[in-house]
């Protein structure tokens, strides 16, 4: 049976401390109201900056249910490229996912499918776990090319990888057009994508491959949408953005199973 998820991308905010109060709240949060989900079965994934992962890993480390992921990594191994961030250093910290290919990376520093392919290989040459995201913008799906672009974004990016390593990926569709705009895909839309995207894994790695792989929505989710959107059958959880930093609102989402 394949994971359920509730994973947070607080993108580039908080602080430390601000970090470290948002987790110590979500984890109170979550023992005064227990997720429905048995352990095995439901994730929660804070994707936190940089500078939080190891506090985060260390303060998550006694909830077998609970993991960190960095939201974001280099395409290179190490070296002298000032600024960036290796899948080594990344793994040092404790995190055991990175989220690659969100849309503000696609957008605002110019990633391409190429760039994505490689930092999905490191990721998983260092054992840890991509939650590759793929989505597209406004104008693409009202002109009807929605499908084939995703197709594209997926094709090219993970299509590369064998049976045991795309077992590995958690998918995370995100329209653009719902990003942190509080306009969210309608439970039909979403349910409509995840199973053309359920679809291609099963034409590319067969079907049994394609059951065991979560595909999480992400766009404008929050307390009030997630039980829906959670409640069809092909999406497996949410990819959350603002509603991530607010701990009650996170501990309903993670609650809406
Ligand atoms: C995101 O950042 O991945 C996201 C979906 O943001 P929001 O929930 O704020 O739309």
């Amino acid at each position: 049976m394949r994971k359920k998820i509730a994973a947070g991308n607080w993108k580039m905010n908080t602080t430390l401390q601000e970090g470290k109060q948002l987790i110590t709240d979500i984890l109170n949060g979550l023992e005064q109201t227990p997720p429905g989900q048995k352990a095995g079965e439901l994730e929660i994934i804070f994707g936190t900056p940089f500078i939080t992962l190891p506090l985060a890993a260390e303060l998550v480390k006694s909830n077998p249910q609970v993991h960190i992921a960095a939201q974001n990594c280099s395409n290179k191994e190490k070296g002298a490229y000032t600024g960036e961030t290796s899948v080594d250093q990344i793994k040092s910290t404790g995190a055991e996912y990175v989220i690659i290919g969100h849309s503000e990376r696609r957008e605002y520093f110019n990633e391409s499918d190429q760039l994505l392919a490689e930092k999905v290989n490191l990721t998983l040459k260092r054992e840890l776990l991509p939650v590759f995201c793929c989505g597209e913008q406004l104008q693409v799906r009202e002109a009807g090319n929605h499908f084939n672009l995703i197709k594209n974004q997926i094709s090219n990016a993970i299509f590369h990888l064998d049976s045991d390593q795309i077992k590995k990926v958690v998918i995370a569709y995100e329209p653009v057009w719902a990003i942190g705009t509080g306009v969210t895909a309608s439970p039909e839309q979403a349910q409509e994508m995840h199973a053309v995207i359920r679809n291609l894994l099963t034409e590319k790695y067969g079907s049994e491959i394609a059951e065991e792989i979560s595909i999480l929505y992400g766009g404008s989710v929050n307390a009030k949408n997630a039980k829906e959107l959670f409640s069809q059958p092909d999406v497996d959880g949410g990819l959350v953005g603002g509603a991530s930093l607010k701990a009650d609102e996170f501990v309903t989402i993670i609650n809406s199973f």
